[in-house]
């Protein structure tokens, strides 16, 4: 059966997308910490980060990386957090949570 992320990035359940290319997406967390909290996913479903190939994580982390930067640029902060939690959703993903003090993450 398919994540609830697969079926996000099917178009299957809405979403308000961030980014996308090729291999990967990016949409805003359905329950944010902060005002831009991000979940950047692979469109290949896979249960946790760690389970991706070498050559897939580190295209990962770059555009990870491209959507960190664009969020700098629509959302003043001091810096974005990265995250890797995968308690809830058994699909790969990073948190990206733009911050501006410590006591912003509550995570
Ligand atoms: P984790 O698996 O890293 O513990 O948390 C999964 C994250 O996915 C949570 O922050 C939760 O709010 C988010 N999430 C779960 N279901 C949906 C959904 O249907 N849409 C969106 N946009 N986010 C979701």
């Amino acid at each position: 059966m398919a994540s609830i992320f697969s079926k996000i990035i099917a178009g299957n359940i809405p979403c308000y997308k961030v980014a996308e290319d090729e291999h990967f997406f990016a949409f805003l967390d359905i329950n944010p910490l902060v005002k831009g909290h991000t979940l950047v996913v692979p469109k290949r479903e896979v249960d946790y980060i760690f389970d991706l190939q070498d050559e897939e994580l580190a295209a990962f982390h770059v555009f990870a990386k491209s959507v960190a930067r664009a969020i700098e640029q629509a959302i003043p902060c001091k810096r974005v957090g990265v995250a890797v939690m995968g308690l809830e959703v058994p699909h790969a993903h990073i948190h990206l949570i733009p911050i501006n003090k410590e006591s912003d993450m509550i995570i």
